[in-house]
């Protein structure tokens, strides 16, 4: 007997007849005699068509109220479930988030979890429930509701694993597992069986949204194994994400695409001390998310600045850094729209030459443009304009994994 958590995303829970089949992944972890928490998602696109319908209001929403809005599609999952499973025989009991409570900050639309309160929890567990928990939900200090970023339900479940102290955490989704690269892009990918956090960290951070990349980081911190699934398939082994226990890693583990990502450079900015420091804290300061960054020496006294962001910032940012030309001491802010970042990650490139080169060569042989290039200890980036970047995706999988 033990604690498991299992997580259900949108396409998982997206009709009735789906819920059944979710139900009865509970239902076999329940009947084994395991305490089981059970996050959902919203069903289906619920919580795109919300969106859509709130910009039929505004473009600019007030922060407060959007989470209020969106926060709503996982309410209609957890009630439906909790009924289905109580039809069923079962004692189930759905929660919200500020049922619980799972704390947050007060960054409306991407709030980070503080605490969560996990006697809430272990609670009707002793009273015999199956207790249902709506993902992607928190509500701050002063009591109003907060939604954690899109895909943020992978992030509630592997929090909720964590306070809980849950053996594992299966996330069931539309895939059976982690792959080599999206399957919705290049067809022959291969299942692994296992990946470390730290590569599928870099993966989820680069575009792979099979997980939220933030659950990655919470299931490292508090060793919780992450399972991705099929909940179609009634059996299946998945993708476990853990701690690496391989003795020697393969060259790269998967490759990863983000697109809708633009570069802005800031021309001509003052070579002193401190410059750079101002364009990067000005962003900051308003929450603008700041990827790739080059900094090169076009003219003796001057310098030009680039970095990526996602297109949706881009208005905001250019229009920030324009008002404040003088006070960052810049001449032009230049924005190049319609990228892609395509990355390779692995751990095995630690110690292995070639890997650049390799990845390099698949892009030169198929005649696409790098605008970009970024390096760390486990994955290489590149720029590519965003009508290349599956073709990109599939000349590196085809080099890597023939
Ligand atoms: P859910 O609604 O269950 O949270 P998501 O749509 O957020 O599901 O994530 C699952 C999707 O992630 C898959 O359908 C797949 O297209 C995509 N994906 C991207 N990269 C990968 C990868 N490396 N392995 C598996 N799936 C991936
Ligand atoms: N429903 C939310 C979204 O669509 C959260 C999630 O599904 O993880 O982003
Ligand atoms: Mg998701």
């Amino acid at each position: 007997m033990g604690i498991i958590v299992q997580k259900f995303g949108g396409s998982s829970v997206a009709t009735t007849e789906k819920l059944k089949k979710v139900c009865n992944h509970i239902i076999k972890e329940f009947e084994k005699k395991n305490d089981v928490a059970v996050i959902v998602s919203a069903q289906g696109k619920t919580t795109d068509r919300l969106i859509t319908e709130e910009k039929e209001i505004t473009v600019s929403p007030n922060k407060r109220e959007h989470d209020v809005l969106v926060s709503t599609g996982e309410q209609i999952t957890i009630s439906k479930l909790a009924i289905m499973l109580s039809e069923m025989g079962y004692k189930a009991i759905s929660l919200a988030g500020w049922q619980i409570p799972i704390i947050t900050d007060g960054n409306f639309g991407n709030a980070k979890i503080k605490s969560i309160k996990a006697e809430t929890i272990l609670d009707l567990f002793d009273k015999g429930y199956i207790v249902i928990i709506a993902g992607f939900q928190g509500i701050n200090e002063n009591g109003e509701i907060t939604t954690l970023g899109r895909g943020g339900s992978d992030t509630t479940a592997v929090a909720i694993a964590a306070s809980l102290h849950a053996d594992k955490c299966d996330i069931y989704t539309d895939v059976d597992g982690v792959f080599t690269t999206d399957p919705r892009i290049v067809e022959d990918v291969k299942k692994l069986d296992m990946i470390s956090y730290d590569e599928m960290l870099e993966l989820s951070s680069l575009g792979a949204k099979v997980l939220h990349n933030r659950c990655v980081e919470i299931g490292k911190k508090f060793d919780i194994p992450i399972v991705v699934k099929d909940t179609a398939k009634e059996e299946s082994e998945g993708t476990i994400v853990e701690n690496s226990k391989f003795l020697e890693n393969m060259e790269i583990s998967g490759i990863a695409k983000d697109d809708n990502i633009s570069r802005v450079t800031v021309m001509g900015l003052e070579n002193k001390i401190g410059k750079t420091y101002k364009v990067f804290n000005l962003l900051a300061e308003h929450k603008i998310n700041v990827d790739t960054i080059v900094q090169s020496f076009g003219e003796s006294i001057n310098k030009n600045l680039s970095f990526t962001i996602k297109t949706a910032d881009v208005p905001e940012a250019v229009e920030l850094l324009e008002s404040n030309l003088e006070y960052i001491s810049a001449r032009e802010i230049i924005c190049f729209d319609n990228l892609s970042k395509v990355s390779i990650v692995g751990i095995g490139m630690t110690n292995r030459t070639g890997i650049a080169a390799k990845m390099f060569e698949a892009l030169y042989e198929q005649n696409i443009n790098m605008h970009l290039i970024s390096t760390s200890e486990i994955k290489v980036t590149v720029l590519v304009n965003q009508d290349e970047a599956d073709n990109a995706v599939k000349a590196i999988h085809n080099k890597f994994f023939k």
